[in-house]
């Protein structure tokens, strides 16, 4: 075990302290071995230094954590700073619940161990476990060996938003050759199906993109396929997330719903116009509000709606504003995401040129947002945290008692495999045994996938199917 090894952990804990700034660490490579020596420093300036004897230097789990202990309480004396995830700056907290009560803890237990071993703060640890909780339940209710679900990407949107780090293309430059990305789709869905011999997934989800982009005839033809590739009739949850309200139309409602669709977003982001132009969604408020109301006449029973923190120049009011407007509409699940700015972004270089701030008060525009989650009768169900996230904070999905999203459950906590097909996406193989995850990605760029789909389903297939 070399002291190098632990570079990959250091890192973004401190970048989580220091976020978008140039970091220098250094390790002691003239030290004894069992002496760790690190220093943090910023524009030449150390801003911490120490040493730690390394005398589990053969457990690296311990290792790794006594020196990220170390490491955080320097960085939080030395900058008077509290992150409220502690040490942890992987994406899944709520996996580290799950793994602790699954050996046996209470989940009083579990908060306890979350705080002292990873000190994470009260009010996160309780968050995470609760989840944990919650989705125990629902995956052993959901999930059994070899079942796996399906995501199908679909990448074009009216427009593409500042702010999108996902798979999208201008529906206008790309509408001539949607017949063909379908085609491709028809590949990828046989070459699962003989992956998974035959069997059919437990859930779908349809995103993107912005699956509604596609028009009434494409949708059909895209649940056709899906029902000629499997029989779908014990299927669990059929998602699609319709997204944008300016693709949304009650026509292409009406196809959703008749081909069994029965969870669907539509997603406002901020009930803000103002902001709404700031980041590029080019639809409004009023859009939002006529696309949801249209989504219940179609007879929708559970729409979820999708919110940012830190957008710009927002503050707390204006999040409590979008939290009693969606409040109005009544949605049964929520997603409560926190700006993931990219540096080189469109948006960053928007932010920059303009003036705009962001990520103002983020711990005080979350309690608002969940306090209005609360009172909307929604309680938290899956957790998941991103690399640039602001304030080393977290994305939440909130819902009523039995109208979780079980898709963003099994995918979250990599219970079963993903199949996953189109431009951009990613598929996993979960195999038996925690490090037995394989990924594989498709190309985001449209003329490669096109170029390469024959070579993507034959790669894809020996995957899923574990080889
Ligand atoms: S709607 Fe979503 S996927 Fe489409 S451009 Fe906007 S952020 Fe990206």
């Amino acid at each position: 075990m070399t002291h190098d090894s632990f570079i990959n952990d250091v890192h973004p804990l401190v970048r989580s302290f220091i976020p978008g700034e140039e970091i220098e660490v250094e390790y002691s490579a003239d030290k004894p071995e069992s002496v760790f020596f690190i220093s943090v420093g910023k524009d030449g300036e150390t801003l911490v230094s120490f040493e730690i004897k390394d005398k589990t230097k053969e457990d690296r789990l311990l290792m790794k954590n006594e020196l990220k202990c170390t490491l955080y309480r320097e960085l939080s004396r030395r900058l008077n700073i509290s992150l409220p995830w502690g040490t942890l700056s992987g994406i899944r907290p709520s996996r580290l619940a799950m793994n602790h009560l699954s050996e046996g803890f209470s989940p009083e237990e579990t908060r306890e161990w979350m705080g002292s071993y990873y000190l994470v703060s009260s009010g996160k640890a309780a968050l995470a476990t609760d989840i944990a909780v919650r989705e125990q339940r629902i995956i052993e209710r959901v999930n059994s060996p070899g079942s796996y679900s399906l995501y199908i990407g679909i990448p074009f949107c009216p427009t593409t938003c500042l702010y999108c780090s996902f798979p999208s293309n201008a529906i206008a430059l790309w509408k001539d050759r949607v017949g063909e990305y379908l085609k491709c789709l028809e590949k990828e869905l046989l070459s699962v199906r003989e992956a998974f011999d035959g069997r059919p997934p437990v859930t779908i989800y349809v995103g993107g993109g912005t699956p509604v982009t596609l028009n009434e005839d494409e949708l059909k033809t895209l649940f056709h396929l899906l029902n000629s590739a499997f029989d779908l009739k014990d299927l669990k949850e059929l998602t699609v997330e319709a997204g944008r309200p300016d693709a949304i139309t009650p026509g292409k409602l009406k196809v959703l719903k008749e081909y069994g669709t029965d969870r669907i977003s539509v997603n406002p982001q901020t009930m803000n116009d103002l902001t709404l132009k700031k980041i590029g969604r080019l639809h409004s408020v009023s859009d939002t509000v006529r696309a949801f109301n249209e989504a219940r006449d179609a007879g929708f029973d559970n729409i979820n709606m999708d919110i940012i923190l830190g957008l710009p120049d927002e503050d707390t009011e204006d999040v409590k504003h979008t939290l009693s407007e969606i409040s109005e509409m009544g949605p049964e699940d929520l997603t409560i995401h926190c700006l993931a700015l990219k540096k080189g972004s469109a948006l960053k270089e928007r932010m920059d040129e303009q003036g705009y701030s962001c990520y103002k008060d983020m711990d005080l525009m979350m309690d608002a947002a969940y306090a209005g989650a609360e009172k909307m009768g929604l309680s938290p169900y899956y957790l998941y945290r991103q690399k640039n996230m602001s304030g080393n904070f977290e994305n939440t999905g909130w819902s009523k008692a039995g109208r979780e999203g079980l898709y963003n459950i099994l995918m979250m906590e990599e219970v079963q495999s993903i199949a996953a097909i189109g431009a951009g996406t990613v598929s996993k193989y979960v195999g038996a045994g925690s490090d037995s995850i394989k990924r594989m990605g498709a190309p985001k760029d449209l003329k490669s996938y096109f170029e390469k789909i024959d070579d993507i389903v034959i790669k894809k297939k020996e995957m899923l199917a574990g080889k």
